[in-house]
């Protein structure tokens, strides 16, 4: 029973509600109580000093109530109207005249367009076999089976046969494996590799999340202005992030990359959070420094990575990060007091989820800014993630209409995810995904996947279950959506 529904209950159940017999006080009548049961039922009662009802009605209407509440509460979850969904919070409703969720709940998937020029690209690891496993099944079973992307798989080492077998079982698209060259994923030539090394250790010793890791500022790197460069991407226009250990909630039932063609979209996220300061302190100065030097105007972007002057919580960039010893100085450009007296909010995509146009990371626009970035000595002194250098990208270089918010993509990687609830009156009737019929796991797991949620209020997804030990990171405080609804023109509901 709801908790709504135990205080009704509570309420109606306890006797001081109920009439007491007349001669209990001057409140009852006191005239005469003889006549048929009948008519004692039908004899008026006054409930308040001017209402009136007969005692009949007054006796019963508890019980009534009771079975009413009862009867709400025993409906089935899809249908009912009292219980979870009265738990969650208000999905509120975003202007979208600049970015409108492509499809809102399903359609049945129209495989007769010819695909877009793109690919599923997984940079992992061999030990991440089991990772990558559980991403695979998750994107084939909500995407997909019905679009057949295919796969490329990226790593500094060889993959082993292990890893290559094992992944064919999971997908019937085309898979490739590339091994990342040194001169991609390496300190640069001219790094003083004693130097960062040091620097690295010290961003241990001060704890910053994965600093003292080599091989995490290697990756960060990596993503941040190499990938694209890969010889095995060349053929491709766009290109969808998955890592390993991911989890989609929805069906999506679209092409994303044929919607971001036509409606010109460069860059699509699912989340947006705020950065860890300590593994960014001085990244926002070269950004903005790189703004500055060659005279870039916001088109509307820029401003959803400022803090707000009221209301926010100081939390910018501090001056002196780990590494500033390290750090090549360039004073004409990175003014530490300046800045325009802008300041980081410390948002950005969640990279590990990205769908976007490989020509934006191409541009000679963007490689200036990663050269910038990269001369700095950041991704070593420091630990600049690419979540962090791509959204600040975004942030100079593109219009909130060239970005999308995929709110309809359900997306959980380890505790953090955005779960959106399913579209009212749109969804439709799922088809069953069962690699083998004969695996018992395989037969449970699509039926766990049939029993989607209840749906919602200005809910946009499509047959999302949603994991329920953690809640959407949408309405939470280290989230960035409000930033990016105002860039958008702000929230249209409460
Ligand atoms: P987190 O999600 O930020 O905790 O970082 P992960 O450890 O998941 O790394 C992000 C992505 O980079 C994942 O796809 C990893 O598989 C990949 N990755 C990280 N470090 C390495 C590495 O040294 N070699 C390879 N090949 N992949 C890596
Ligand atoms: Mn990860």
């Amino acid at each position: 029973m709801s908790s709504m529904g135990r205080r009704i209950h509570r309420q109606l159940g306890d006797s001081k509600y109920l009439p007491v017999p007349a001669s209990a006080g001057s409140f009852f009548p006191t005239a005469s109580l003889q006549g048929t049961p009948l008519d004692y039922a039908k004899r008026r009662v006054r409930i308040l000093h001017n209402i009136s009802a007969p005692l009949g009605v007054v006796l019963l209407l508890p019980f009534v109530l009771v079975l009413l509440v009862i009867r709400l509460v025993q409906v089935p979850s899809n249908t009912s109207l009292l219980p979870s969904r009265n738990l969650l919070p208000n999905i509120r409703a975003m202007n979208d005249s600049i970015d409108a969720p492509f499809v809102v709940g399903c359609q049945v998937p129209d495989t007769s367009r010819p695909r877009a020029n793109a690919v599923l690209v997984i940079l992992a690891r061999n030990k991440e076999l089991d990772g990558v496993i559980d991403s695979i099944k998750s994107v084939e079973r909500h995407f997909n089976r019905w679009f057949h992307y295919p796969y490329l798989f990226l790593n500094d080492a060889e993959f082993n046969s292990t890893f290559k077998a094992t992944v064919f079982n999971y997908t019937e698209s085309k898979v490739e494996f590339g091994v990342i060259d040194k001169e991609l994923w390496d300190f640069p030539s001219w790094t003083n590799q004693e130097e960062v090394k040091e620097s690295i250790a010290l961003q241990g010793d001060a704890a910053i999340m994965y600093g003292g890791m080599e091989s995490y500022h290697h990756m960060c790197r990596f993503y941040s202005g190499q990938f694209y460069k890969h010889p095995m991407l060349a053929k491709y226009d766009w290109y969808w992030r998955v890592e390993p250990e991911v989890k989609y909630f929805c069906d999506i039932t679209y092409d994303p990359f044929l919607y971001m063609e036509e409606r010109g979209k460069v860059y699509g996220f699912t989340i947006i959070i705020k950065e860890l300061v300590d593994t960014v302190p001085n990244l926002f100065r070269y950004a903005s420094g790189f703004r500055r030097s060659r005279n870039i105007t916001s088109k509307g972007m820029w401003e959803v990575f400022l803090q707000k002057d009221k209301g926010e919580k100081e939390s910018g960039p501090k001056t002196s990060g780990v590494g500033d010893q390290f750090r090549i100085p360039d004073p004409e450009m990175i003014d530490p007091e300046a800045m325009n007296g802008e300041k980081y909010n410390l948002c950005h995509f969640w990279s590990n989820f990205e769908i976007a146009k490989l020509d934006f990371f191409r541009s000679k626009e963007y490689n200036d800014f990663f050269e910038f970035l990269d001369r700095s000595g950041g991704f070593w002194n420091e630990r600049w993630g690419d979540a962090p250098v791509h959204s600040l990208a975004a942030g100079i270089f593109l219009a909130p209409s060239q970005v999308h918010y995929f709110r309809d993509i359900g997306y959980r990687h380890t505790t953090i995810q955005h779960c959106p609830g399913n579209a009212p009156r749109k969804q439709l009737p799922r088809t069953p995904y069962i690699r083998d019929p004969k695996s018992k796991k395989d037969l449970e797991e699509d039926r766990y996947w049939d029993q989607w949620d209840i749906d919602r209020e200005n809910g946009v997804g499509c047959r999302c279950r949603c994991d329920t030990d953690i809640i959407d990171v949408e309405g939470n405080d280290g989230s960035c959506i409000p930033s990016w609804a105002d860039a958008v023109g702000g929230w249209t509901s409460d």
